[in-house]
């Protein structure tokens, strides 16, 4: 299970991104107006943001700027949502720093992969940072619990 900020001017389109991420034991919160993303992020504190580009007040590329900058949100993936998709549409979206976009009209399939897949890229960085310890390297070759086999309790 996953806390996933939803920021979408788009009601229709609200209820059917929690509805399928609460399908997929997700827990969605969703915000309508992207003025208020930012302390909704702050409080909600989501594994994963996903937003729409075309917002009014402030747009999905600026929004993605301000998490990126944001002390507390820098870190959290953020998959863009939007109508357009051309090469030079995605090349913004990423050079904003988001990590992924898909687009409008969304595949069902195509959007709970691609949630799947930035979970699970994020959660691996958790990982790597751990194994990146010297102290973890011994654990990685052949250890004298090799040949013996004993488990502990
Ligand atoms: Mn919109």
């Amino acid at each position: 299970m996953a806390k996933i900020l939803i920021v979408e001017d788009n009601a229709l389109n609200i209820k059917l991104f929690c509805d399928l991420l609460a399908a997929h034991g997700h827990e969605p919160e969703a915000v309508t107006d992207s003025r208020n993303a930012i302390d909704a992020a702050r409080q909600f504190s989501p594994d994963l943001v996903i937003t729409d580009i075309q917002l009014p007040h402030v747009s999905g590329l600026d929004l993605i700027r301000m998490i990126r900058k944001d002390e507390d949100l820098s870190g959290v993936p953020i998959m863009a949502v939007t109508a357009y998709s051309t090469a030079e549409d995605e090349e913004r979206i990423r050079g904003a720093g988001a990590q992924a976009y898909v687009s409008k009209p969304i595949s069902v399939v195509r959007f709970a992969e691609t949630v799947d897949q930035l979970l699970k890229d994020s959660s691996q960085d958790e990982t790597a940072a751990v194994v990146d310890d010297p102290a973890n390297d011994v654990a990685d070759g052949p250890g004298p619990d090799e040949a013996g086999g004993e488990e502990e309790a």
